[in-house]
C-alpha cells in the first residue's frame, strides 16, 4: 500500500511517497523565503497555493507513478499556520475524493519523531524536536509521546531567524547564522535560560538586540555566542529527558538540527553517557511531505472516506494524541 503525504503547516509544501514497508519513493519540497523579514502568514499562504499542484505532480514523477497506485493519502493536521494548513488538507481531499480512496490526518510533531526513527532505525528514542516554530523534548511513555521539556515562549528556529532579522538577513536566517557563528572567537556571556525542564529564548533574544546596538561586539561573536548558549540549553533538557526516561537514545528532529555545532554537542553529550546520537538526513529534518506520508501509514487504520468529517487542528499538542499504531 502506497501513501502520499501532504506538508503545509508554515513555510513549506511538501509532498511525499512511501509504502507500508517504509520503502521511500520521493519527497519533494518547495518552501517560501524571503530577502527580508520573517513568514507572513498570508504570504506563504499564497506561495502554497501557487506550488501545490505542481508540487504533488512532481512528487508522483520523480516516483515513478500513477495517481492510482496510491492507496492512502494523509495530510499535516497540525499544530501549525491556520491559512497553510488549510491549503495542504484541501489539496488532499482533492486527491483523496478523486480517487475514492482514505485520508487521514496526522500530527506534525510527531511525524518528526516517527520519520527519524524509520530512516535512524533508532528504537525508543527521546527526540530533540527542534524547528522554526516548536523547540519540543518528546519521548514516549505510557501510551503517549509526551513532552518532558519545550520552549516557555518561540521555538529555537523563531529566535534564531529574529535575530538573523534584526541584522539584516531574511528567512530562514538559521544556515546564515550558523555560517557567521565559524568565525567567532570569543563567547561572549548571554542569559542561560532553563527553567525546569523548559526554556526560554525571548530573553536571549532582547539581549543579544541590545548587545548588536551596542556595536562593541562583531556580528560573528554574537552569532557564536548565540548557538553556544542556545544549543547548550537544549543539550541540557535533552539528556535529563533521557536520564529521566531510562532511555539511551537520541533523535534530532526540526530544520535547526541540520546546525552542525547542535549535532556535535548532542553527539558528545550522547557519547559520555554513552548512549546513541542519530542525526536524520536533511531532508527530513526540514518539514516535508514523506514525514506526514509515513506517519500516514502508521496511522491507516483511523483514515476514512468521510472527508467532511476532517478539520484543521492549529493548535494540536504532541500529547493529545493517543498513540494506538504502536507495536
Ligand atoms: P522547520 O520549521 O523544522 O522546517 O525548520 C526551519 C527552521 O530551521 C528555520 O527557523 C531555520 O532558520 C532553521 N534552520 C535551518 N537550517 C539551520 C541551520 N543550519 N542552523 C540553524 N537553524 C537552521
Ligand atoms: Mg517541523
Amino acid at each position: 500500500m502506497i501513501c502520499l503525504g501532504i506538508e503545509s503547516t508554515a513555510h513549506t509544501f511538501g509532498c511525499g511517497i512511501i509504502d507500508d514497508k517504509g520503502r521511500i519513493y520521493s519527497n519533494v519540497i518547495d518552501a517560501y523565503k524571503t530577502e527580508t523579514g520573517g513568514i507572513h502568514p498570508s504570504e506563504a499562504k499564497k506561495h502554497h497555493e501557487n506550488v501545490k499542484d505542481k508540487v504533488v505532480e512532481d512528487a508522483l514523477k520523480n516516483a515513478n507513478l500513477r495517481f492510482e497506485d496510491i492507496g492512502l493519502v494523509s495530510f499535516s493536521q497540525g499544530p501549525g499556520i491556520g491559512p497553510c494548513l488549510l491549503v495542504g488538507m484541501r489539496k488532499t481531499k482533492e486527491v483523496a475524493s478523486k480517487l475514492n480512496i482514505p485520508l487521514v490526518g496526522v500530527n506534525h510533531c510527531i511525524s518528526h519523531l516517527e520519520i527519524g526513527k524509520l530512516m535512524t532505525k533508532a528504537k525508543d528514542p527521546v527526540l530533540l524536536y527542534a524547528s522554526g516554530a516548536n523547540t519540543q523534548i518528546i519521548a514516549y511513555e505510557g501510551g503517549k509521546y509526551r513532552v518532558f521539556g519545550e520552549t516557555l515562549d518561540q521555538g529555537v528556529g523563531n529566535f534564531i531567524d529574529s535575530f538573523a532579522r534584526y541584522i539584516g538577513f531574511g528567512f530562514p536566517g538559521g544556515p546564515k547564522i550558523e555560517k557567521l557563528a565559524l568565525n567567532g572567537k570569543n563567547y561572549i556571556e548571554l542569559p542561560y535560560v532553563v527553567k525546569g525542564m523548559d526554556v526560554s529564548f525571548s530573553g536571549i533574544l532582547t539581549n543579544l538586540k541590545q548587545k548588536f546596538d551596542s556595536k562593541k561586539h562583531s556580528n560573528e561573536n554574537l552569532a557564536y555566542s548565540l548557538q553556544e548558549t542556545a544549543f547548550a540549553m537544549l543539550v541540557e533538557v535533552s539528556e535529563r529527558a533521557m536520564a529521566h526516561c531510562g532511555k539511551n537514545e537520541l533523535v534530532i528532529g526540526g530544520g535547526v538540527g541540520c546546525n552542525k555545532r547542535l549535532r556535535e554537542m548532542c553527539r558528545l553529550m550522547c557519547e559520555e553517557r554513552k548512549g546513541k546520537f542519530f542525526s536524520p538526513p536533511n531532508e527530513v529534518l526540514v518539514d516535508n511531505g514523506l514525514q506526514i506520508a509515513w506517519l500516514g501509514v502508521l496511522q491507516r487504520n483511523q483514515a476514512t472516506t468521510d472527508y467532511n468529517t476532517m478539520d484543521i487542528k492549529p493548535y494540536e499538542r504532541t500529547d493529545d494524541v493517543d498513540i494506538i499504531w504502536k507495536d
